[in-house]
């Protein structure tokens, strides 16, 4: 073999490649099921070559047919979970920035032609959750290829399965550590599943005459099917309409839905209610080892909050994609706010060590909802997960866990926002390493800080920043909603990664 010639990361030798299993010296073949800011992401990555993929064709098509600079339609309006849909939110990618430090650019730009790679093979496939679910268990995946998403996230991710994981594990540590343990769960309304628990929920409803509850599919996203009920007229309306029932063998197995006690005091800015997006990234379940990204925001209701129109979703869905139908909806406004602007609002309002607790009880929804999950699902080191948790506020100032989307929305919704997520996914990458620049050992790479490494990591003293007003706030290694100087810290890091490296 001539000295010159390349040998691919997976060929070479055990000991010449890096322990992680991390491609060495070539080209990083990705292929992309989305058409959003994550595709932008990948064509942008020096090094990062796409191949075909199912899209590939159409997504090739698309981009030759882009507007021209400037054009109205350079962002679109946020779809929410629905990131296949074939909206083409992206937007070219500046190529000359290095992975670490590019920070995107709206407004459209010619793009350079992609370059084919015949033999269709990848490192990395950003797929959706349809193509696993029909190719993960006929496919062999060599030891250096990452693809998104584990075997069955959905156990997190569906509705109904996520309360049963969390009601069980809760259960659990009432058994081993006591009933005062088992409270720390005590973050999800109660929620029964329907129609399976429809006798249990009864009970519960006539226990308490009077209070909201809401009904929601329990696979669906987007706010589709959900609607509040005081009545339970209302819901036997429904199960005529919708849930049929299993002894008639000619029709369908009934839709499984959740029913759960509505937060009827949620946290108020502006009169309006809102949730919170927050980001969550998982590279192992076993063991457990999970990043927070600093940025995520805050979804406003676009009409201010009442019980009196308990049918009105523009007050009660915090869903963008609900909202941004609202008459009075302004794009250029939107509806949102970064986590940074809510914690600075918080503090200022309530000083800082109710915000610190809001945020450690935050921690502890993310990790606990993990937990609940991480006997049961498939471990592969090939996988990781990205989740888009959603935490709704009290008037108390209680964080409570609303669902965890494991395709959260990477459309961009606006200027800001897709900045927003054009970090995220080239720090997310920046952490799973493929080009192997790092050593492993960072707790924070841009924006994400390792909150849980089998078991909870502390910040170091060096890294106690979260300075919304000039105080330290926790020792925890979580910095949800401080200042994000990504740039500036992946600088720092690849060129200590590097000196270590040499030496
Ligand atoms: P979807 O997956 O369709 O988005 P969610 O469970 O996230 O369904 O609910 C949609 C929206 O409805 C949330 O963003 C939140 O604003 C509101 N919501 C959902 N459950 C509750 C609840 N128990 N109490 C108050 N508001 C809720």
């Amino acid at each position: 073999m001539s000295k010159n010639t390349r040998v691919p990361g997976y060929m070479q030798s055990k000991a010449a490649r890096n322990a992680r299993g991390i491609i060495g010296d070539r080209e990083i073949r990705f292929k992309c099921s989305l058409q959003n800011t994550i595709l932008d992401v990948l064509r942008g990555r020096p090094g990062w070559q796409e191949v075909p993929g199912p899209n590939f064709q159409q997504q090739n098509m698309q981009q030759n047919s882009r507007p021209a600079a400037g054009s109205q339609t350079s962002t679109q309006p946020p779809d929410g979970k629905g990131n296949k849909t074939g909206s083409t939110g992206t937007t070219p990618s500046n190529t000359q920035n290095s992975p670490a430090t590019s920070g995107g650019k709206t407004g459209y730009q010619p793009v350079p032609p992609i370059q084919r790679n015949s033999d269709g093979d990848w490192d990395f496939y950003w797929c959706d959750r349809e193509w696993l679910h029909q190719n993960y268990d006929t496919m062999f995946l060599h030891e250096h290829q990452k693809i998104l998403h584990f075997r069955n996230h959905y156990e997190l991710t569906r509705k109904n399965l996520m309360v049963k994981n969390l009601k069980r594990l809760k259960k659990q540590t009432e058994r081993e550590q006591g009933k005062s343990e088992g409270l720390s769960f005590d973050f999800h309304p109660t929620t029964y599943e329907l129609p399976s628990e429809y006798h249990i929920f009864v009970e519960e409803f006539k226990r308490n005459p009077g209070i909201t509850w809401i009904m929601k599919p329990a696979a669906k996203s987007q706010g589709k099917g959900i609607f509040l009920f005081r009545r339970l007229k209302d819901i036997t309306d429904w199960k005529k309409g919708e849930y049929q029932p299993l002894t008639d063998t000619t029709r369908e197995v009934p839709e499984t839905y959740v029913v759960q006690r509505y937060i009827e005091n949620p946290y108020l800015i502006g009169g309006r209610k809102f949730d919170i997006r927050i980001y969550v990234l998982v590279v192992s379940y076993n063991p457990l080892k999970v990043w927070l990204y600093r940025d995520g925001f805050a979804r406003f209701s676009n009409t201010r909050f009442s019980l009196d129109s308990i049918e009105d979703a523009y007050v009660h869905l915090t869903n963008v994609s609900v909202q941004k139908n609202a008459p009075d909806y302004d794009p250029e406004k939107g509806c949102k706010w970064s986590t940074l602007r809510l914690r600075q609002y918080l503090s200022a309002k309530h000083g800082s060590e109710a915000v610190k607790k809001v945020f450690k009880g935050i921690d502890n929804i993310i990790t606990k909802g993990l937990q609940s999950v991480q006997k049961i699902i498939i471990n592969d080191k090939h996988c990781f997960e990205m989740y888009g948790y959603d935490i709704l506020l009290d008037d108390d100032l209680k964080p409570w866990l609303i669902e965890i989307n494991a395709s959260p929305s990477l459309t961009a919704s606006g200027k800001e926002d897709y900045e927003l997520k054009f970090g995220l996914l080239n720090d997310l990458l920046n952490v799973l390493d493929l080009e192997n620049r790092l050593t492993g050992k960072e707790k924070r790479i841009g924006g994400w800080d390792l909150l849980w490494d089998d078991g909870p990591v502390l910040a170091d003293d060096g890294n106690m920043e979260c300075t919304t007003n000039g105080t330290s706030v926790t020792t925890a290694n979580s910095f949800l909603g401080c200042h994000n100087d990504r740039k500036r810290q992946l600088r720092e890091i690849y060129t200590s990664a590097q000196a270590i490296k040499k030496t």
